[in-house]
């Protein structure tokens, strides 16, 4: 729990900072599990890129793709290192990123919360169990596993503030109602979307099952407002440092094939 929510966190600030320079504020990183580092990271840039395709975690596979082939990687290189690939990402990856993870073969994905227009893990449409999309040769056990509701109110909030935003700059001015930002009140999770009881408990463990009946958050203490609340500019730099550092991990991985 404690390295989900340290990953989580590193994601928020990255999504905060994609709010703060006009991007939707989504963003993830990958984590090499074995090793505990990050080696890449990825957020919204659909408005800057004029892509549709530009999610955070395009992104993200893009940056593992890159760094795989300037380590003279191939196809199955980049397949192998994704079986120890988590992505932590803060809202649920949609149809579309959901579908790339799973024929990357990712491990894990862990998220903050759903996304209930376009959800690809649970809130839309279930591709991680979707048997006609599984990739030839995958085996059932090698399924994406996922861990919801991870510091999921903080990454709703973010969507909140740039929703708020966005209607105060339209040109027609809305009501004041939907101008309002809720700090308050959160919708229920409802975990059954994502996971099974016997998941929820493997993730969290038996005390924290009432959870999953109640669907209610992990965390019942406060809303961390200091993530979500202030500017992170230096997390780019951090996590830049942190991707260079992985090099090794990369060449271990080419060895052992070659
Ligand atoms: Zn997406």
């Amino acid at each position: 729990m404690e390295t989900y929510i340290r990953h989580i966190d590193e994601a928020l600030k990255l999504a905060r900072y994609a709010l703060d320079h006009g991007e939707t504020p989504v963003a993830c990183i990958f984590v090499h599990e074995p090793s505990d580092k990050v080696i890449a990271y990825g957020m919204n840039d659909t408005n800057d890129s004029l892509s549709g395709i530009a999610h955070a975690e395009f992104v993200a596979i893009r940056m593992v793709r890159d760094m795989i082939q300037d380590n003279g990687g191939n196809e199955s290189s980049l397949k192998e290192l994704f079986k120890d690939i988590t992505c932590y990402v803060t809202v649920e990856p949609c149809i579309m990123c959901a579908s790339a993870l799973k024929q990357m073969g990712i491990h894990k994905i862990v998220f903050g919360c759903g996304n209930d227009r376009f959800g690809g893990n649970g809130t839309v449409l279930s591709i991680h169990n979707d048997t006609s999309t599984t990739v030839y040769g995958m085996q059932q056990y090698e399924q994406t596993k996922l861990v919801p509701g991870i510091k999921r109110r903080e990454a709703i909030m973010l969507l909140r503030y740039f929703y708020v935003r966005e209607n105060g700059r339209a040109p027609k001015p809305r009501t004041k109602a939907e101008r309002k930002l809720d700090k308050e009140t959160f919708p229920p999770i409802e975990w059954n979307k994502y996971i099974n009881r016997n998941q929820f408990i493997d993730n969290f463990g038996e005390a924290m099952a009432q959870h999953f009946d109640d669907n209610t958050d992990l965390q019942d203490d406060e809303i961390d407002w200091d993530i979500i609340e202030n500017r992170h500019d230096k997390i780019i730099a951090m996590l830049q440092e942190e991707c260079l550092n992985c090099s090794d991990i990369l060449l271990k991985k080419k060895s052992r094939h070659e």
